[in-house]
């Protein structure tokens, strides 16, 4: 994507210039099959965008290229599309959610109030942002409900196994009606896949959080305007300075944290 916005790590980005972002998403082997962590734009996204796809993908410019789609880079990693038994959503929006009818066989989770705000839209943000051509096949949902249980001192659902992985809900509710973080545990260790919880690292980062003042605008702008609620920040922070050596928190679309992420995955 390359959206006006804030300023990245990269140096690109500002109020008045076009940044760089992508759609983070996470591809797990289960020792069960496999899961996705959000699913990025789907193929019919690319190949046969809905207007309501193309409008949102110009406004951010999103390259819409199929060989970027969750499906197409399953395959190439020799897999079959069908391996892919579970996905969890962090919210259902068309970037994040657009990869549904790629995997039709795939359990779906989310958060309940989350799947209930994509059937049965209320706002006109709700109206454009959840896509019924994302539904339309009849996911096979699994709703969860993120509370009763605790990790890492925030409120959460309880942990899901699948094969030998760990999956929790944490929500991070106000950018959409069910937003959650999704918490992978790897090892001793968990991933947090925040979503849309924040859109920028400096935003969650306890050592240098965000002072630009273009990019303080365009804060304003988005904390308003997509209810993105700040106190998440503050949580995140507070997560990263308690607990940064087991918790690797990132979001969907900052470019920098997702090439951190690559960069470890080609060490290990
Ligand atoms: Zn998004």
């Amino acid at each position: 994507m390359r959206p006006y916005g804030l300023p990245q790590e990269d140096g690109t980005g500002g109020a008045f210039k076009r940044g760089y972002g992508v759609v983070h998403c996470l591809l797990l082997d289960t020792g069960d099959g496999l899961a996705l962590v959000d699913t990025g734009w789907g193929t019919r996204d690319c190949t046969d965008p809905t207007p309501a796809v193309r409008q949102f993908a110009s406004i951010v410019h999103a390259a819409l290229d199929p060989e970027e789609t969750a499906v197409r880079q399953v395959c190439h990693l020799g897999y079959n599309p069908s391996d892919l038994k579970h996905i969890f959503l962090t919210h259902l929006h068309l970037d994040h959610a657009g990869g549904l009818p790629d995997f039709p066989q795939a359990i779906v989770h989310a958060s309940a109030s989350e799947i209930q705000a994509f059937l049965h839209p209320r706002t006109l943000v709700e109206w454009r942002a959840y896509r019924p051509e994302h539904r339309a096949y009849g996911p096979k949902w699994q709703a969860h409900t993120p509370q009763g249980s605790q990790w890492f001192g925030l409120e959460s659902a309880p942990p899901i196994r699948i094969g030998e992985t760990e999956i929790v809900f944490v929500p991070f509710v106000g950018h959409t009606r069910g937003h959650c973080a999704v918490a992978v545990r790897v090892g001793d260790r968990w991933l947090l896949h925040c979503g849309d919880a924040y859109g920028y690292c400096r935003q969650a980062d306890p050592v240098q959080p965000y002072v630009h003042p273009s990019g303080r605008l365009v804060e304003w702008m988005v904390t308003t305007g997509f209810k993105l609620p700040r106190k998440h920040w503050l949580t995140l922070r507070r997560l990263q300075e308690e607990h940064g050596d087991l918790v690797s928190a990132f979001c969907t679309h900052d470019a920098h944290e997702f090439g951190i992420a690559r960069r470890s995955n080609r060490a290990r």
